[in-house]
């Protein structure tokens, strides 16, 4: 039988609890999960991709059939160009429900080979995001229940505290 690949894009600025429990849910579906790093230059982040990669790297290293990546472009071609059959997203809110159905169906549109599967939030993750972790950092908040240990770290050193 093939192996069930399946990429996890985003933007992981940085890595959240809310996505690391997307990949340990995928991990256990798929043969391969690929979480990649969408490079976006359009888009301003706080960690660089190289960073966003380490922290990533160090805190799914215990997953042994998960690899991260990062790609330029769309999401689809890089799906097929490391012969996903899915890319697979997170839903928390009705606020993201919209946005993920027009990529799904535009997605579809360039590609119909690869599927765009969702994962509900965990009850403990639905308010978590990249955002507010941000948000609330940079504000001099504790967000150590919202992040990876390796996460924290690096969110320490870029504000100072
Ligand atoms: P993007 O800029 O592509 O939205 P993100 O890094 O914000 O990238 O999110 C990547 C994916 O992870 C998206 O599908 C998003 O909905 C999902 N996600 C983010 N945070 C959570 C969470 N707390 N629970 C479930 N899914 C999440």
């Amino acid at each position: 039988m093939t192996e069930r690949i399946a990429v996890y894009p985003g933007s992981f600025d940085p890595l959240t609890n809310g996505h690391v429990d997307i990949i340990e849910r995928g991990a256990r579906i798929f043969d391969k999960l690929i979480v990649a790093i969408a490079q976006n230059s359009r888009k301003t982040s706080l960690f660089d991709v190289d960073e966003r990669m380490d922290m990533i790297e160090q805190s799914v290293s215990h997953f042994s059939n998960v690899t991260v990546d990062a790609f330029e472009g769309l999401t689809v071609k890089y799906a097929i160009s490391k012969n996903a059959c899915a890319v697979l997203r997170g839903l928390r809110a009705v606020a993201d429900f919209e946005y993920e159905l027009q990529m799904a169906n535009m997605n579809r549109k360039i590609s119909s080979n690869i599927e765009t599967m969702f994962m509900m939030t965990s009850d403990k993750c639905f308010f978590v995001s990249s955002q507010n972790v941000k948000e609330v950092a940079r504000l001099g908040g504790d967000v150590e229940e919202l992040v990876p240990s390796q996460v924290l770290e690096k969110i320490k050193k870029k504000f100072d505290f």
